[in-house]
């Protein structure tokens, strides 16, 4: 059975034991507007006692508030007693709840449209609150006093946002006025939940509108100051005509596809932040940004941190950060960097940055197409095959590991992903090679500069034992 029908078939048993039962809230709003719903809540007159005994598989998530969860099937549904709130101390949670009426349930909660019942079974609409015209109008509008249920909860700052961003929707003007007036309070909530708002506002298709809302409200300057700190950094106009670093990182989220990743768009925001703390403007007048690569992916982890954001998102952000100014060097790479740059795990995100990088400044796309062109040549083999050799096969030649070692092993390497070599037997003719070069002291210094003693110098004379392996193969 799928979630909507089991759900259904709750509702139904609540019901047949005399008690009053809706789907609520959200799933509500989704469900009318014909937007895929991904849970469905259920409010009741049944109190939680009432619902542990009709349902053979419960969980009290909430028992205070009376929120049960009720496993059935695959599925986990929320049912809650209709209920009012009490009185909100911490800015985020009420102090105790009273169970009472649909009426009373309908109230506490956040904004209109999401204050609706539904009864699945005639596809009845019970509205307390005016929600049903909002929704159709597509307004955001809170329930009662506006900046009373921002101070209880200040979540509802960033939810009006995510809502209005999510479904392109307006704030109603009183609603705004208060979240504006309000924005600078968010602190009082925790950095996860502020995390999991912006996240829903960054990965919707509209998540430019979600930034210039949290930019006007004031919710951007409370929660990311850095990207606050864009504003007003000059840069060359000859490379920049569109303006300030602001507007630059603004324009290059308007240019993102609809669906990009979680760690393109936070790289996106964060590519230039190491720019206010390294500008710099020399004698001739030019504006200089040194290092601002390094300096903004350490901004990047701290801001990430501080949110709360998983190591593997802030993993995948942080190297596209620092290295996106090597981009501009393509062309001119050897073939095994590129080879490397282009096998990283974080390489399409890391293109799709560039590309917009460069879309929304000078609009030069030379290097773009370069690498699509490469990404195309390279597409039929694999960016980094397996080693033609390893540490292994040079002790098996009598070889000591040292830093000489870890050298040959790299030139080899190299050598193989700029396709000049493409075999062992080669491979091996070229450690022969570099040993040759090795033994001749004026070679030496170039193989290495750190290793001067004679007896730790790899294999030099057993060249006969390399000839005989490169015949065997
Ligand atoms: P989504 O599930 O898409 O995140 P939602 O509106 O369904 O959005 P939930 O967290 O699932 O959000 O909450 C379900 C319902 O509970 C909401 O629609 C709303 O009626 C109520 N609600 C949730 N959070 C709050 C809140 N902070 N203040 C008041 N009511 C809330
Ligand atoms: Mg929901």
């Amino acid at each position: 059975m799928n979630l909507f029908s089991t759900a259904s078939h709750l509702l139904e048993k609540l019901r047949a034991a005399g008690h009053t039962a809706y789907f609520a809230g959200g799933c509500v709003r989704d469900m009318l507007l014909g937007r895929a719903f991904h849970d469905i809540d259920i409010a009741t007159s049944a109190l939680p006692q009432q619902i542990e005994k009709l349902f053979s598989r419960t969980l009290p998530i909430g028992a205070q508030f009376g929120v049960m969860l009720v496993l059935e099937q695959q599925h986990q549904i929320q049912v809650a007693t209709f209920r009012h709130d009490g009185r909100y101390e911490d800015g985020r949670h009420p102090t105790k709840v009273a169970f009472s009426t649909p009426q009373e349930d309908a109230k506490r909660r956040d904004f209109t449209i999401n204050g609706l019942f539904y009864d699945p079974k005639t596809q009845e609409v019970f509205d307390y609150v005016d929600g049903q015209a909002d929704l159709s109008h597509g307004i955001i509008r809170a329930i009662g006093n506006s900046r009373k249920r921002f101070l209880e909860d200040k979540l509802r700052l960033l939810r009006a946002i995510r809502f209005a961003t999510v479904l392109e929707f307006e704030i109603e003007e009183n609603t705004w006025k208060s979240l504006c007036q309000l924005a600078p309070q968010i602190h009082s909530i925790s950095e996860e939940r502020i995390r999991d708002e912006l996240q829903k506002i960054l990965l919707s298709p509209h998540r430019l509108r979600g930034f210039d809302l949290l930019d006007q409200s004031g919710l951007l300057k409370a929660i990311l100051p850095e990207i606050e700190n864009l504003k007003g950094c000059e840069q060359p106009p000859e490379f920049h005509p569109e303006g300030d670093v602001f507007l630059h990182t603004r324009l290059m989220l308007s240019m993102l596809p609809e669906e990009s990743s979680l760690p393109l768009v936070l790289s996106v925001l964060f590519h230039d932040i190491g720019k206010p703390a390294t500008r710099r403007v020399d004698a001739h007048g030019h504006m200089r940004f040194y290092a601002h690569d390094q300096v903004g992916a350490k901004i990047t982890e701290k801001i990430l941190q501080r949110l709360r954001f998983p190591n593997k998102i802030i993993e995948a952000v942080i190297p596209a950060v620092r290295l996106h100014m090597s981009f501009k060097d393509v062309p001119q790479m050897r073939l095994s960097t590129l080879r490397r740059m282009m096998a990283r795990p974080t390489f399409e995100d890391e293109l799709e940055l560039h590309r917009v990088d460069c879309a929304s400044s000078h609009g030069i796309l030379e290097n773009y197409y370069f690498l699509l062109q490469k990404r195309k040549e390279f597409s039929t083999h694999l960016l980094l095959p397996p080693p033609l050799l390893t540490g292994q096969d040079l002790i098996e030649l009598g070889m000591k590991p040292g830093p000489q070692f870890g050298e040959i092993l790299q030139s080899i390497r190299d050598a193989q992903l700029e396709g000049i070599i493409m075999s062992k037997k080669e491979a091996l003719e070229r450690v022969l090679y570099l040993n040759n070069r090795a033994m001749n002291p004026g070679e030496q210094r170039k193989l290495t500069n750190t290793h001067s003693s004679k007896k730790e110098l790899p294999l030099m004379n057993k060249h006969s034992l390399f000839l005989n392996q490169i015949r065997n193969l």
